[in-house]
């Protein structure tokens, strides 16, 4: 990679940082006419798409011929920054210590740069894609108010419909205990399926705890019991495609979590919760004054399916877990994601290769991620092929990363900022070539 372009690239983020996207209210108006003026100096044709004109995103797109099109998706908004908690001001943009530091540089300032200066730099050396290549950098991410890519995909599909897209949401480096390094990469996402228990008891005076019937003592028995059930293990595409990159085999279920343990205790985690739905109650409510006994106490379960699962699939399940000697009433609140791609594609071999070339020995492993990203919309209104992978190296440990990410001192190594224009452009060359 050249000097030139890693000074583009730590610039063109530097200059990102600095324009505040805060969201809510977002403004990223601001970071799409920039982008802008960057990308037409070098010669993609770029649009600005706004629902309203202070939260526009920008499309770009170098045309290309018949062939399947590519999208470099990212977005431009960032959570809240509490300047008293940073050692340096959070929209400073100061590159210190090889990094650069600022609100955004991991989530996901640094992978909009960098998607952008992949895209620019294949324009000025006349790269002719077989497909289209396009560059995204939506508005309202982090909170999804339906300004960003929801809305872009229902109300402009024609801009942003693509076969294949890389997105944010992988790309952490993981060693193994015997050093192989393994590159995890984001093919499909739980589906977040939160839902409420409604216990019902009869109140009375909390002195006389005889003459009631404490809804909240109820609950608790039903707490428990969710919380000891384990769904009968299972294996989807993405934990075989992460097991066969880790122990070059599928072992059953529970000794697949058992021998990752041995390799990396992390690894091994991650795993254990791919293998089934997961159900954490995090809310409960109950009586609000001391010397009453509730009538009704509610829980809140923060509930993952795996992709394919469906609250009305899981439902049954749920209930016979719960048993039928205290009445209760369950209720679903609003789903979200639950979409995967498929592995056999031209862009996750494009990734393998990347990886293989890029640190030779390491390899490439899908994951299912456990929350919601964009990825979902495009999944679900053009079948696109979608991975998160953008990758973050040995400067910073993934564990490191994770910790600033929504954080105080957030920060990029440049480094990883390079290696990200090298595999962006990597993944452009060979998926339209
Ligand atoms: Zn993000």
């Amino acid at each position: 990679m050249s000097e030139t372009l890693r000074d583009e690239v730590t610039d063109l983020l530097q200059r990102l940082i600095r324009v505040d996207t805060t969201n809510p209210p977002g403004n990223e108006t601001a970071a799409a006419e920039l982008l802008r003026e960057y990308l037409q100096a070098n010669g993609v044709a770029c649009d600005l798409i706004a629902k309203v004109p202070e939260r526009a995103n920008l499309v770009a797109r170098i045309p290309g011929g018949e062939g399947p099109s590519l999208l470099f998706l990212s977005h431009t908004d960032v959570v809240l920054a509490d300047a008293g908690e940073w050692s340096l001001p959070p929209f400073s943009g100061e590159v210190r210590d090889g990094e650069v530091w600022g609100r955004g540089a991991l989530d996901m300032k640094g992978q909009v740069a960098a998607s952008a200066v992949a895209i620019a730099s294949l324009a000025r050396e006349g790269f002719r894609p077989s497909g289209d290549l396009l560059f995204a950098a939506t508005a309202d991410e982090e909170v999804g108010d339906d300004f960003g890519l929801s809305w872009l995909c229902r109300e402009h599909p024609a801009a942003v419909h693509c076969d294949f897209a890389i997105n944010e949401g992988g790309g952490d480096r993981l060693v193994l205990a015997d050093g192989t390094a393994i590159y995890e990469a984001t093919a499909a996402e739980k589906k977040t399926a939160p839902f409420r228990i409604h216990v019902r008891g009869r109140s009375g005076h909390a002195s006389m705890p005889g003459i009631a019937d404490n809804a909240l003592v109820k609950a608790a028995r039903l707490i428990e019991r969710l919380a000891a059930f384990q769904p009968e293990p299972q294996l989807g595409p993405e934990v075989e495609g992460f097991l066969r990159a880790l122990l070059g085999e599928v072992p059953p279920p529970l000794e697949a979590v058992e021998r990752t343990r041995a390799l990396s205790a992390a690894a091994a985690d991650f795993v254990e919760a791919l293998l089934g739905a997961t159900f954490s109650p995090t809310i409960i409510s109950a009586s609000s004054k001391r010397n009453v006994i509730p009538a009704v106490c509610v829980i809140e379960v923060d509930c993952r399916l795996l992709p394919g699962q469906h609250p009305e699939h899981i439902e049954p399940l749920i209930r016979a877990v719960l048993g039928g000697d205290i009445e209760y009433e369950l209720e679903w609140l609003e789903p979200e994601g639950g979409t995967r791609s498929p592995l056999d594609t031209p862009l996750w071999r494009a990734l393998e290769e990347w990886v293989a070339a890029t640190e030779p020995g390491a390899r490439a492993a899908p994951l299912c991620g456990a929350g919601f990203t964009d990825s979902h919309w495009l999944r679900e209104a053009f079948g696109t092929v979608a991975y998160g992978f953008f990758p973050i190296t040995g400067d910073m440990s993934p564990e490191e990363a994770a910790l600033l990410v929504h954080s105080a001192d957030e920060r990029v190594p440049v480094s990883d900022l390079v290696l990200g224009v090298d595999w962006l452009r990597h993944a452009a060359r060979s998926v339209l070539a």
